[in-house]
């Protein structure tokens, strides 16, 4: 069994407007903007990072925003919600602070024990809040949002899928205990993580797999301390039959991706050396940064890129 892994790193997705995006993230959710750079494969279509003061891993939502990409449908296959913790007794606060700014559908559970704030982001992005229980984890405070009420990072994800076995049976060999049951979901909790310790599983047998767009998960990574962890962690993952990809140099993190039984992306991605190795702590995410073999690009892709306004 894999012993390495600490829980999510980050969480990537796709949208249709940068901008629309970066105020989502930073003026209504109240997460800091930690790095404004470009997709390694496409550096005309920015990669945005969003997450806590210093983008600590287990805080990290990033996205992709194609100008004017077609919405993605749900189904299976697919995380279906991405969900941020906040302190016990702030979802008052976040109802309140969700509803005023004119969101709708607001749906709020109760789930294996805990008080949950469901919401969609801007292109159906499927999103809750839930009030998690000793989160050591201290907020970006920088926002309008207090201290008290801000999110710490992520709490879960759920992921949508034809069956759950197979995902199941991964998450247990990465480290992931069985929680149990309720209304069809199965969590799985890592112990020891670093607060973004919980992967549900939601078995939807008769439901058509998701369609990938704006709004949709890309892929989920999880965290490794470093990269001889990476290595054994993909060894394992290797011997056990998964066609894992080679360590990818992402900048801010190593890489390395496979594909689940059930049809998600799942990465295994270093906490060093962080989002500080190009620029300072006070100066995260205010300028263009751009991967090395795209440096020679910049004329042009400050030329092109859609302005962003913080
Ligand atoms: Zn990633």
């Amino acid at each position: 069994m894999i012993t390495q892994i600490k829980g999510l790193h980050h969480i990537t997705s796709l949208a249709s407007n940068a901008q629309e995006n970066n105020d989502f993230f930073t003026q209504i959710l109240g997460l800091r903007r930690i790095k404004k750079t470009v997709n390694f494969d496409r550096p005309e279509v920015y990669h945005l990072y969003y997450g806590d003061a210093v983008g600590t891993p287990g805080t990290v939502m990033t996205y992709f925003p194609f100008p004017g990409l077609h919405r993605g449908r749900s189904g299976t296959g697919a995380v279906g919600t991405t969900v941020f913790a906040v302190p016990v007794g702030a979802l008052t606060y976040w109802h309140e602070r969700l509803e005023g700014m004119g969101f709708e559908e607001l749906t709020q559970t109760i789930r294996f024990g805990e008080t949950r704030l469901g919401f969609r982001g801007p292109d159906g992005d499927g999103f809750a809040l839930v009030e998690q229980k000793d989160d050591e984890r201290s907020p970006w405070t920088g926002s309008d949002v207090d201290g008290q009420q801000a999110i710490r990072g992520f709490h879960s994800a759920t992921l949508r899928l034809e069956d759950i076995g197979p995902t199941g049976a991964l998450l247990q060999f990465m480290g992931f205990e069985d929680q149990g049951s309720e209304n069809h979901q199965k969590r799985y909790r890592l112990p020891g993580g670093n607060g973004a310790n919980i992967i549900d599983l939601q078995a939807l047998p008769d439901v058509v797999p998701a369609e990938e767009g704006a709004g949709s998960v890309h892929h989920i990574a999880f965290a490794v301390e470093n990269r001889h962890d990476q290595q054994n962690v993909r060894k394992a993952l290797v011997d056990a039959g998964y066609d894992v990809t080679e360590v990818k140099d992402r900048d801010y993190f190593y890489a390395v991706y496979f594909q689940t039984p059930g049809g998600i992306l799942f990465e295994i991605a270093t906490n060093e050396p962080g989002f500080d190795r190009d620029e300072t702590v006070d100066h995260l995410g205010k300028t263009l940064m751009l991967p090395r073999q795209h440096t020679h690009l910049r004329a042009k892709l400050e030329r092109e890129l859609p302005l962003l306004r913080d």
